[in-house]
């Protein structure tokens, strides 16, 4: 690497250790700290994310961009050195384009409208939370132009999360997989329904926390280099590469909430232990986008782990575990279970097939929010329209409707849709892993996940940032961002789970 390229990542390191130890801190305060610990607690993140993006924004940052970018001119895009000065560059710019007066109202907004989303999602009334997500949608506005956008300002919001995606191809892509999937909820809705009870019974945590840790140690998870606790809400964080950790929460009564969420964690865990060392602590350690993430979290939750094959593996230890649950159950009757699909109220809940429309709702919503033609005051409404539309379920309360997600409050526009990005994607690469690694189901089936896992290392976790996601699609499949090796997908595992080849049942 030249010189010039050693300067830029020198004064990019220090930055990238303040990220990091606000975000031990973070972590701390989602898994051990004690209440009281709070007032501090936020004072503390405040001051290391501030010195953090100071010295980001700074000139001198700027002047290291411009000698490094006339060094490596020459150099393959894929070059470490080119993909620290492209993606610095980057982020350099949208974070000097909006002006710091901005970044401070957003801030104050944004804690505001947290409590008043809280408070109006506690009393189920959203006229508390309305005036403050009004201004959170105008200053979001303010922010898209102070940054710039081809066609609209969603487009630059949608660009913090997915570089290189347009509003307009999620658009389309989310059209093609509404036609398609509206009538599969409903084909599967006239079919008679899977059993769950099973997986009703009694769990005890500590079993549940053995089994689960067992699974993510099988399926490469390093806990030599990360480690699992418990939170509120489960998430995935990053210090290194070589330290990353996930959190999971109980419920003895039901057992997937905790083994998938341990699995979609893990999932996202892989990716950053498997990011190239040599990136480490510069801003390539990440993710190529969020949707991106999100597809190494789903394809292992859901075309790994709610698999027959992967079960075909791991029932008989499953029963082993919980025998006074499962005594009396056997593969078929438990893998029909985890599979249960059901329109229901809340998102997080949902399953995998109806999961996507609950994200195509607030994508639409949002949206339209952005680009002024759905007012704050006519959102409730929206939204159970479309709920009804959707799914053919109606909300009873708002605290069940519209004010059951955290994102907006944060004044998070553009991130809902990287879920179904992420599912979509996932099913892509899947693809092509089956294509490229022979008897891919049968090496599952026989608990052999390296092979899946060496591929997935290869074309997608090493390079961090270096490829956006239409790159790393386009590289890996040939392909631009799709909802048809998706919909193959669905319409396969649950026209089989749900016979969907008979006519409707009366
Ligand atoms: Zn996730």
């Amino acid at each position: 690497m030249s010189d010039s390229v050693d300067s830029l990542r020198d004064h990019l390191a220090p930055i990238n250790d303040l990220e990091s130890a606000a975000a031990v801190l973070a972590w701390d305060q989602e898994t051990f700290m004690p209440d009281g610990g709070a007032e501090a607690r936020a004072r503390q993140l405040s001051t290391l994310q501030s010195m953090a993006h100071e010295q980001f924004v700074a000139d001198e940052t700027g002047e290291l961009l411009d000698r490094a970018e006339e060094a490596t001119k020459q150099a393959d895009p894929l070059d470490d050195g080119a993909s620290l000065v492209r993606v610095t560059r980057r982020d350099y710019e949208r974070a000097r384009r909006v002006p710091s007066s901005l970044v401070a109202e957003l801030s104050k907004a944004t804690s505001e409208a947290k409590q008043a989303w809280k408070k109006g999602r506690e009393e189920d009334d959203f006229s508390i939370f309305a005036p403050h997500l009004e201004t959170l949608v105008d200053l979001s506005v303010e922010k898209a132009e102070a940054i710039g956008y081809d066609d609209e300002p969603y487009d630059a919001l949608l660009e913090e999360f997915e570089p290189g995606l347009s509003t307009a191809e999620v658009t389309d892509t989310f059209e093609t997989l509404r036609e398609d999937l509206v009538p599969l909820v409903d084909a599967i809705a006239d079919r008679p329904q899977l059993d769950d009870d099973l997986l009703h019974r009694s769990y005890p945590q500590d079993k549940q926390k053995q089994f689960g840790e067992r699974v993510l140690a099988d399926l490469g998870y390093d806990f030599d280099r990360g480690r699992q606790d418990v939170s509120a809400h489960p998430f995935t964080t990053s210090f290194s590469v070589d330290d990353v950790r996930i959190t999971t929460r109980y419920d003895e009564e039901y057992l997937p909430s905790a083994f998938f969420s341990m699995i979609h964690e893990g999932g996202h865990a892989l990716y950053e232990q498997g990011i190239d060392p040599a990136l480490d602590r510069t801003p390539l350690a990440d993710g190529a986008s969020l949707g991106v993430h999100e597809s190494q979290a789903r394809l292992w939750e859901n075309h790994v782990g709610r698999g027959r094959p992967f079960w075909t593996h791991y029932f008989p230890q499953l029963k082993d575990a919980f025998p006074d649950a499962l005594g009396d159950a056997d593969l078929d009757s438990f893998y029909r279970a985890i599979n249960r699909v059901e329109p229901s109220l809340i998102r997080v809940e949902a399953d995998e097939v109806t999961y996507n429309l609950h994200v195509m709702l607030r994508f639409e919503l949002e949206r339209g929010l952005i680009s002024g033609e759905v007012d704050v005051n006519e959102l409730p409404a929206r939204w159970n329209a479309a709920m009804d539309d959707y799914l053919g379920v109606v909300p009873d309360t708002d605290a069940n409707g519209v004010l059951q997600d955290v994102h907006w409050s944060m004044g998070s526009f553009g991130y809902f849709p990287t879920y179904t990005l992420g599912t979509l994607t996932a099913a892509q690469l899947m693809e092509a892993a089956e294509h490229d690694l022979s008897n891919l189901h049968r090496r599952l089936a026989e608990g052999e996940f390296g092979p899946l896992l060496d591929w997935l290392r290869t074309h997608v976790h090493q390079h961090g940032r270096k490829l956006t996601a239409p790159q790393l699609l386009d590289r890996i499949t040939g392909n631009e961002l799709s909802a048809e090796a998706w919909l193959r997908y669905a319409r396969e595992k649950f026209g089989a789970l749900y016979d969907l080849s008979q006519s409707p049942s009366e």
